[in-house]
């Protein structure tokens, strides 16, 4: 559940955002563009706004609800849920995930 609006920013504060609209999805993304861009194992993101859900001044405002690009996840990054893992890219529609088994 979303508590709206949640703010979010970056870092130093020159930019500010403000979700207007409850996202289509929410979940965890292990591909390495986002490992990379983000210097972490993991992602956690929500769309379509797609922003970086750690961005929001209350982080845990929106939820994620599954794991995306499971195939690139870092073996050493062990995921501790038992959320729907998918070894590409998640669900078409948030409320019909298609479970993958583990995705890995
Ligand atoms: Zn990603």
């Amino acid at each position: 559940m979303m508590i709206l609006p949640p703010d979010g920013g970056c870092l130093c504060g020159a930019i500010r955002y403000r979700v207007s609209t409850p996202p289509l999805q929410a979940g965890y993304c292990h591909c390495r563009l986002c490992q990379r861009s983000t210097g972490a194992p993991v992602l956690s993101w929500a769309s379509e706004i797609s922003i970086n859900l750690t961005t929001l001044d209350e982080p845990a405002a929106i939820v994620p609800d599954h794991h995306i690009w499971t195939s690139s996840r870092i073996g050493w990054f062990e995921v501790a849920d038992d959320l729907p893992r998918f070894a590409e890219r998640g669900p078409v529609s948030p409320n019909q995930p298609k479970e993958t088994g583990l995705g890995e």
